[in-house]
């Protein structure tokens, strides 16, 4: 299965770009047990995860998201754009998931986005002009898969309702909505910061450290949300993954929507201040030795 293409990625990296498709248009595929093929995609994978996959796969092994990652996953930074994001990790020393077994996928009712989406891609797009993002779809063909050879036709609407993808996309949403502003950001706002990687990392992806984060002391410290609210995100996994893209877009973007506590601001305001004046003394201090160096030069 070409991962780049058709995971369900909502932002397949390759260089075929496929012909753009609504929901309505119809599609002639199936894939079933019986089937010649069955098993072959699964056999060579490149799955990227939404922060919904992890929730429903870890909830389904009984782990938590922290052992799920580290079990399971594999992080990598999304092309170019300097963003967070989390493969399904294959078998050692080889390309086949770990979920799969002879008869099927071990995880089936909990299985990815990407593979319930497969052969079709979602491509998530942007325009300058709009805030929201707009689906589109394009359709994988690979040698392997036989499915696009069954004599059923349906539309794409109707295919992701088949594979519980309403249920799944909606989730993920608030995150899709991030990868996008951070792509069509530009150059202005640039590569984040390794803090801002891992930050983006915790809070996408490994939703249990996040909630102890959301739980600490250092959270209240900063933020002034109220009690009972914050209550309400701890004990609701679905909830502080929402408040996650929240808290996201305020600390990446700017965008506030989370108080903060005025001391907070003030000690941040200082923090500013120190940072200016000691990049200013270092500067100055550079100046110097620069017009020190090219005094000693003409004797040299
Ligand atoms: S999670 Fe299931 S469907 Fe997806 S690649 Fe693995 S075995 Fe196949
Ligand atoms: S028809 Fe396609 S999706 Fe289904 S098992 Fe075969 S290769 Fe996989």
């Amino acid at each position: 299965m070409d991962a780049s293409q058709a995971q369900g990625s909502p932002f397949p990296a390759s260089p075929v770009m496929p012909q753009m498709l609504d929901g309505g248009k119809e599609i002639q595929f199936r894939c079933h047990e019986g089937i010649t093929c069955f098993n072959a995609c699964c056999k060579s994978i490149d799955i990227s995860l939404t922060p919904y996959d992890i929730l429903r796969l870890k909830r389904r092994l009984g782990l938590t998201s922290t052992e799920f990652l580290e079990r399971y996953t594999l992080p990598y930074e999304m092309e170019k754009d300097g963003i967070a994001g989390v493969k399904l990790r294959p078998v050692e020393e080889g390309t086949a998931c770990r979920f799969m077994t002879d008869e099927g996928c071990s995880v089936y009712g909990d299985r990815p986005t990407a593979c319930r989406y497969y052969p079709v891609a979602l491509l998530s797009l942007r325009r300058q002009d709009e805030y929201t993002e707009r689906d589109s779809y394009a359709l994988v063909r690979e040698d392997h898969c036989l499915g696009h050879r069954e004599p059923r036709r349906l539309t794409i609407d109707e295919y992701r309702a088949e594979q519980g993808l309403p249920e799944y996309d909606e989730p993920a949403r608030g995150w899709r909505q991030l990868i996008l502003k951070k792509k069509s950001s530009g150059p202005t706002v640039g590569k984040p910061s390794r803090r801002s990687l891992q930050l983006f990392f915790m809070t996408c992806y490994d939703l249990d450290r996040f909630r102890d984060f959301v739980a600490s002391d250092s959270f209240r410290e900063v933020f002034e949300l109220p009690e009972a609210e914050r209550e309400e995100i701890l004990a609701d996994e679905l909830r502080l993954m929402q408040f996650g893209f929240r808290f996201l877009r305020q600390v990446l973007f700017g965008e506030m929507s989370i108080p903060l506590r005025e001391e907070a601001v003030a000690a941040r305001r200082e923090r500013l201040k120190e940072k200016l004046v000691r990049l200013e003394r270092e500067a100055a201090e550079r100046l110097a030795r620069d017009e020190e160096l090219a005094e000693q030069e003409p004797g040299d």
